[in-house]
């Protein structure tokens, strides 16, 4: 019987997060066949040390776990189309991008049609987690093939929890990022409307960080510069976690809570505001909302 070790690891989509994800397994001791059509992302993974193969079924064919960390569910939907009659039966597909939940029933359904296994294993944590092997793994599927899966999300990961079955992963994700995108958008009305009323960013932050408006939003991610020194708003809101990828994740909540019928009314109308914000200003960080409520609400940069 193998170590877990022993296994060798597929990973299709070597980006941002990706990269530096394979990176880690490597490090561990993995034996990683790693694919991605862009040559740069090849070439970095080669430096990182994976075998880089030509093609996701070539990766696939040869694996025990597959990883995938692409862009959405419609790539993942059509590779798992193309890579799962490559694989040895009983593989254990993970895909750790950030997906409609139907999409990742969907995927589920297919690797099992297929004779595989499969979880969803989306992840928090952004880019920088990715480097370190801290991110949060939110993880849907099987008690079996959560424990298959385990040591090598232990690998990228410094958390990890078992949400529930196929799918619950991602709800888990949407529902965390739709509750984020929204107190990033109350949040910042309150700083502008303290603005116009003459409290300072400073005593703003004083009182509320310790009072019953608190939240993350403000106490590690503060979207105006100063309270929080490490918060993107320090840096031109160079993100951090782009508006773009708050746009898509609010694009999902948004489209679950209509399939599921759930009375969304501030969910919804996040995803607008961040959807409108996403035309001019997809690249900026999440929290450059506040200069867009700023700029509606007449008011000169602070
Ligand atoms: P990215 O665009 O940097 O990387 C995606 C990679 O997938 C690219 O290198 C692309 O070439 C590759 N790819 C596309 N089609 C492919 C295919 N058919 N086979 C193999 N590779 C393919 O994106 P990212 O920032 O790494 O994000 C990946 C996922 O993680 C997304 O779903 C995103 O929502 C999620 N996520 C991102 C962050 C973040 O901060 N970047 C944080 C949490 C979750």
């Amino acid at each position: 019987m193998s170590t877990s070790v022993n296994k060798k690891v597929g990973f299709l989509g070597l980006g941002h997060m990706g990269g530096p994800m394979a990176a880690n397994l490597v490090k561990a001791g993995y034996e990683v066949l790693a694919f991605d059509p862009v040559p740069a992302a090849q070439e970095q993974a080669k430096a990182d040390g994976a075998t880089v193969v030509a093609t996701a079924a070539e990766a696939t064919a040869a694996a025990d776990i597959v990883i995938t960390m692409l862009p959405n569910g419609r790539i993942v939907l059509d590779l798992y189309g193309e890579i799962l009659a490559a694989a040895k039966p009983g593989t254990l597909f993970v895909d750790c991008s950030t997906i409609d939940v139907a999409d990742a029933k969907q995927a589920a359904e297919m690797a099992a049609a297929a004779g595989h296994r499969a979880v969803d294993a989306p992840v928090s944590g952004g880019v920088a987690g990715a480097a370190a092997g801290t991110l949060t793994f939110m993880v849907g599927g099987a008690d079996a093939d959560f424990a298959d899966a385990l040591p090598l999300l232990e690998v990228m990961g410094g958390k990890v929890v078992h949400c529930g079955g196929a799918g619950v992963g991602q709800a888990a994700k949407i529902c965390n990022n739709m509750l984020l995108g929204i107190s990033m958008i109350g949040l910042s009305e309150a700083i502008v409307l303290g603005e116009k009323l003459g409290l300072t960013h400073d005593k703003f932050f004083d009182v509320v960080s310790t009072a019953s408006g608190q939240s993350w939003a403000l106490t590690s991610y503060c979207p105006v510069p100063g309270p929080v020194p490490t918060s993107p708003a320090n840096n031109d809101y160079q993100p951090g976690f782009a508006t773009a990828l708050m746009n898509k994740d609010l694009g999902l909540a948004a489209s679950a809570l209509q399939a599921n019928g759930v009375d969304g009314q501030i969910g919804l109308l996040a995803a607008e505001i961040y959807n409108r914000f996403n035309q001019d200003e997809s690249g900026k960080d999440f929290s450059a909302i506040v200069t867009d409520i700023r700029k509606r609400s007449g008011e000169e940069p602070a």
